[in-house]
């Protein structure tokens, strides 16, 4: 039997609390599938820490996440902390620099139960595939702004950074197993050189996939077509900025940033979580949305048993989300912010209750 050894980041405000939620399920989805284990480390990280601690990301907890299987994390950050240079404490993003994490994947799934914002409830299932290390974040910190009166931001595209996360996002295609899998590439090629190298390199790759369809999309339309048609996406990849904007986009369509999960992959090391925040507005109320957390506990579990070749993990993520599919159709997991009445606690306890 495997056991995967899993570094906990619960963070910051909501994050311990639906980090909790969610462990609490995948332990017990694990319970009854058997065949796996999981070690779970605790992995101290954020404005929490760094108030304690005077750091943010503490070497032993960056140790530990490196030699994790997988790490999770609830959210970090919080407003009113901040760097002597106003900063905020963003271990998060240290994480996806240090662990080279340059493929983050956003999923957007509708789910019976969930109100979305578009009529006609369309079967919406796509994931933004976003290069999470270059595009125009490349520039952070070394901007140029003289004076008052001109700044300038770099954006960088290589050839070996594009080439990594569209392959990431191909194979991503395969895995799904959709019955016509597909990549859209997202950019801007018909106004900018180095969206136009972005799109090059990606029909290099395709041709490596001759299983899964490929198209293009400029990212305005993009913006549109996701609001009027999104069934007919499968998976988007698309630079840094862009993939910012267009996974919130994504998380609206399909109920908000409570039930939207995430994952930020490498070649080495994979970090899951929620996309929200910390949200020190109702953190300590019990009300907070498990969902996101515990979908990114199931996007976990598919990662490890892809990354190992287990069947067991994904046995245990397919139990999870048939408990959420119950538990939402019976009504008893809507928490306020998805129009329903479910504290964070009977929300995940009408999960885990369901778990066979
Ligand atoms: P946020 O996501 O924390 O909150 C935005 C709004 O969504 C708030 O009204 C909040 O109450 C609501 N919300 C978020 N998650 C929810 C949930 N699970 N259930 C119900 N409602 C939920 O974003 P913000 O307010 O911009 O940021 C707050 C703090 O979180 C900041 O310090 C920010 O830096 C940090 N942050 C961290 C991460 C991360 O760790 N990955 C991501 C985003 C923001």
């Amino acid at each position: 039997m495997k056991t995967y050894r899993i570094a906990v980041v619960e963070g910051d405000g909501i994050g311990p609390e639906v980090v909790r939620c969610a462990l609490d399920i995948l332990a017990e989805a694990q319970r009854l599938v058997s065949g796996f284990a999981l070690d779970v480390v605790d992995a101290p990280a954020g404005a929490g820490t760094y108030l304690e601690r005077g750091e943010a990301l503490p070497a032993t907890t960056l140790d530990a996440c490196r030699a994790a299987d997988a790490i999770f994390l609830g959210a970090c950050g919080l407003p009113d902390v901040r760097y002597p240079d106003g900063t905020e404490i963003i271990p998060q993003v240290t994480l996806r620099i240090k662990l080279d994490l340059y493929a983050g994947l956003r999923p957007a799934r509708r789910l019976a139960g969930i109100p979305i914002p578009l009529a006609g409830a369309p079967p919406i299932d796509f994931v933004v595939v976003r290069e999470s290390t270059e595009g125009i974040f490349a520039s952070l910190g070394g901007g140029i702004v003289l004076g008052d009166a001109l700044a300038t931001d770099t954006q960088v595209i290589t050839r070996s950074g594009t080439e990594r996360v569209v392959r990431a996002a191909f194979r991503l295609a395969r895995r799904r197993s959709r019955p016509r899998p597909r990549v859209t590439c997202v950019d801007k090629a018909n106004i900018l050189r180095s969206f136009a190298f972005f799109r090059k390199v990606f029909d290099e790759v395709a041709a490596e996939f001759p299983d899964v369809a490929s198209d293009h999309l400029y990212v305005d339309a993009a913006a549109m077509e996701l609001v009027r048609r999104p069934e007919r996406y499968d998976v988007l990849v698309m630079e840094n900025l862009l993939g910012d904007i267009l996974s919130d986009l994504a998380a609206a369509l399909v109920g908000g940033l409570g039930v939207a999960p995430s994952a930020d992959v490498g070649d080495e090391h994979a970090v899951f979580q929620p996309c929200h925040g910390t949200a020190p507005d109702i953190a300590g109320r019990g009300v907070a949305n498990p969902l996101a957390a515990i979908l990114s506990g199931v996007m976990l579990l598919d990662h490890l048993a892809d990354a190992h070749d287990d069947p067991s993990p994904r046995a245990a993520a397919r139990r999870i989300e048939s408990a959420v599919a119950s538990a939402l159709a019976a009504g008893e997991a809507q928490t306020a912010d998805v129009g329903g009445r479910a504290s964070t606690a009977q929300a995940a306890g009408a999960i885990r209750k369901r778990l066979t």
